[in-house]
């Protein structure tokens, strides 16, 4: 089990004690650590399993997240889909997210995802909703971030958009620099304070893997 990873979904308030949370499960270790993260912080789980039929093993994918929602006693939805022609990876992105949003409706809450490590830099941060974001696997999460600006991992974060480059200090951390303005917007009641904390783990991260070693 990967602490770290579980420490940052806790920290993040992403995932709720007893609130739904549909998430989605390739079968991969990355989706595999986040429905064990979700399943600690005792989320009411629900997991989605979308088979694209794309590989040899896409059936042996499927029935490996059987076995596992079955051990772990949550339910699982599965659902079979054909992508077009074109650029598969896209699609299968589109298309998970798609039937997750549409499940997520149907159960009144969030959806959380986790991708590999082969994906690209957008990947590091994955939609929980409108305006939520969980990062993946430890090892994954640093070598992103790598790839990301600062200012890139700021604007994943919507509602703190119109308020970025405000701050009087151009490099500030949104700490406890004077002048902040994402600070000044958590004591107004504009931003979350947990979205800004969030906000400043991946910052720190990302300045931390910029070390040479
Ligand atoms: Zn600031």
């Amino acid at each position: 089990m990967q602490e770290r990873a579980f420490e940052l979904a806790r920290a993040s308030g992403l995932i709720r004690p007893g609130e739904p949370l549909i998430v989605l499960l390739s079968g991969g270790a990355d989706s595999v650590c986040l429905l064990d993260c979700a399943q600690r912080l005792d989320a009411r789980v629900h997991v989605l399993h979308v088979n694209y039929g794309l590989r040899p093993g896409s059936d042996a994918d499927e029935q490996f997240c059987r076995v596992l929602c079955d051990r772990m006693g949550v339910e699982i939805t599965v659902q079979r889909v054909a992508l077009g022609e074109g650029n598969l990876q896209a699609l299968a992105r589109q298309a998970r997210y798609e039937i997750a949003e549409r499940l997520a409706v149907e159960h009144s809450c969030d959806f959380a995802a986790a991708h590999t490590a082969s994906d690209q830099a957008e990947t590091v941060l994955y939609r929980l909703d409108d305006e939520s974001w969980i990062v993946d696997s430890p090892g994954m999460k640093e070598f992103g971030l790598a790839h990301l600006e600062p200012q890139e991992i700021e604007n994943a974060f919507i509602e703190m958009r119109p308020l970025l480059g405000q701050c009087r200090f151009r490099n500030c951390s949104h700490g406890v620099e004077p002048g902040c303005v994402l600070q000044g917007a958590v004591a107004s009641g504009a931003v979350r304070p947990w979205r800004l904390k969030l906000l400043q783990q991946l910052l720190s991260e990302r300045s931390r893997s910029d070390r040479p070693w």
